[in-house]
């Protein structure tokens, strides 16, 4: 996603994968609101679309099962399943077809940086030159243990076994087991996946060695332990184990070098929002870094990426950390879980927790003003069309119901749409390439001290 971004400004690309292939499990991953609307942002969510599956908005807190609250503001208001290497795929695509390189096969071993950019060193020994460096390498990243940025928090205490296997017994039977384990167990499933095939989770006996993959006797003892029964499981398709460490990188940005998604912070995966906050975070650091190559970026512009995004992702980490505690079964977690279940019955705690977990109501901190100041602006309609069609360049773009405004010098980085709806209930808008809004006026003066602010001199 942040090559992508890149490219969209003609900065040259190089991803590094370790990897040859895709990883042999499929784990299907949800995109939230918020993720829907940068791919309608960028002209990609009818192709990711056909790969996956909608289901109704709700019961994502802790998977309490209460249905969405009314009103969401997103004209994206569901959750996409996706296979995960399938969005890996479509996104590689079309960060290649925009023009990125992607070298398979090669592990950053080494880095070291001066005062014009950073030379990588592959596992093999070859020597590559960049302006830039940013780490995408997940949980155990690599660059983030080379640049010495300490990942605080708490290791794994809980663990969780996923795989697909086969079963020897019948549908219905697994169906009543299911609804009587989960009453209490509610880390536990068993769901068919297609020709014979269940996707089983269940609670792991303790914490395991890290990278070591469980056996199928592993999942035999804890289903019997946990249901009763083995459910006759057989033939595993493939069998993995996740735990709930939960720790976020002390700093984004070493100089010339950045850390995004895992690789700066990692927590379990309940209400399914890590790979969300990774291309979040993608889509706010893609302009500014593009920015920064090719010179325009205003001083502090840069540095604005962890300012905006660390907070979030701690946040993530601490409604985590609260939606863990709540699968707990012991009896004082339950009892909150039963609170927080009727609490649910009030739109305003459900639309809270389902912003949280969507990241639709996610606002950075940009300065004093209306409320809408910070926050992303929904796909309303403009009269040509919606707004995000008009978002697909990665600019920015200036929203003018007065019609007597200019974006100026700045109209290379920046478009403007006069009279562009009704929907819009303050004068004049300004979006950054982000679709956050970065300033709410009717002054040109002010709107010119704004645009220097955010996408620096005029031309
Ligand atoms: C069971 C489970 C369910 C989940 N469900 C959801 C969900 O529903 N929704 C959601 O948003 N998230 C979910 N997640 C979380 C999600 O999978 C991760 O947050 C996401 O994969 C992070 O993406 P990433 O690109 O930052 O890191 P990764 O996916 O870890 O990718 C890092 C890449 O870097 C490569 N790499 C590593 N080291 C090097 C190196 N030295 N040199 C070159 N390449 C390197 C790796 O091969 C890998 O391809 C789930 C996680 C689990 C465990």
């Amino acid at each position: 996603m942040l090559a992508a971004e890149l490219r969209l400004h003609d900065v040259r690309v190089l991803v590094l994968e370790k990897e040859t292939e895709p990883p042999s499990f499929v784990r299907i991953v949800g995109l939230h609101s918020r993720s829907l609307e940068l791919m309608a942002m960028r002209g990609l969510l009818e192709r990711i679309r056909e790969h996956g599956r909608q289901r109704p908005a709700g019961g994502f807190f802790a998977a309490i099962p209460a249905p969405a609250p009314p009103g969401l503001d997103s004209a994206y208001a569901y959750l996409l399943g996706i296979p995960q290497p399938v969005i890996v795929r479509l996104l590689e695509d079309h960060a290649v077809a925009l023009g990125a390189q992607v070298r398979h096969g090669c592990a950053v071993a080494g880095l070291a940086q001066d005062s014009d950019g950073v030379t990588v060193e592959l596992a093999d020994g070859e020597r590559l030159r960049s302006r830039y460096l940013v780490g995408c390498d997940g949980g155990r990243s690599t660059v983030r243990k080379l640049l010495g940025v300490g990942f605080p928090g708490e290791p794994s205490r809980v663990e969780t076994l996923m795989g697909e296997m086969e079963v020897g017994v019948p549908p219905e039977e697994i169906a009543a087991a299911v609804t009587a384990v989960r009453e209490t167990e509610h880390r536990f499933w068993l769901r068919p996946f297609g020709a014979g095939v269940y996707s089983v989770v269940v609670p792991a006996a303790g914490v395991g060695e890290r990278g070591k993959p469980p056996t199928l006797e592993d999942f035999r003892r804890q289903l019997r332990a946990i249901a009763g029964t083995d459910f006759g499981v057989h033939s595993p398709r493939w069998l993995s184990r996740f735990g709930d460490a939960t720790r976020l990188a002390e700093r984004y940005r070493v100089g010339r070098v950045l850390l995004a998604g895992d690789a700066a912070h990692i927590h379990p995966p309940i209400g399914g929002q890590g790979l969300n906050l990774g291309v979040q975070d993608a889509v706010n650091l893609g302009w500014k870094l593009a920015a920064q190559v090719r010179g325009w970026a205003p001083g502090t512009l840069l540095d604005t990426y962890q300012a905006e995004r660390q907070p979030v992702a701690a946040d993530v980490l601490d409604n985590t950390r609260a939606q863990m505690e709540l699968l707990s079964p012991e009896p004082g977690p339950q009892a909150v879980r039963r609170l927080l279940t009727e609490l649910m019955d009030f739109d305003e705690v459900n639309r809270h927790l389902t912003e949280k977990v969507t990241a639709t109501g996610v606002r950075y901190d940009i300065g004093e003003g209306p409320d809408l100041l910070g926050r992303r602006l929904r796909d309303i309609e403009v009269k040509q069309g919606h707004l995000y069609g008009l978002l697909h360049r990665g600019r920015g773009l200036l929203l003018d119901r007065t019609e007597r405004l200019t974006v100026g010098g700045w109209s290379d980085r920046v478009d403007y749409l006069g009279d562009p709806t009704a929907a819009l209930d303050v004068p004049c808008v300004l979006l950054r390439p982000d679709g956050h809004v970065a300033w709410i006026g009717d002054d040109q003066q002010d709107l010119d001290d704004h645009l220097s602010r955010w996408f620096g001199r005029p031309s």
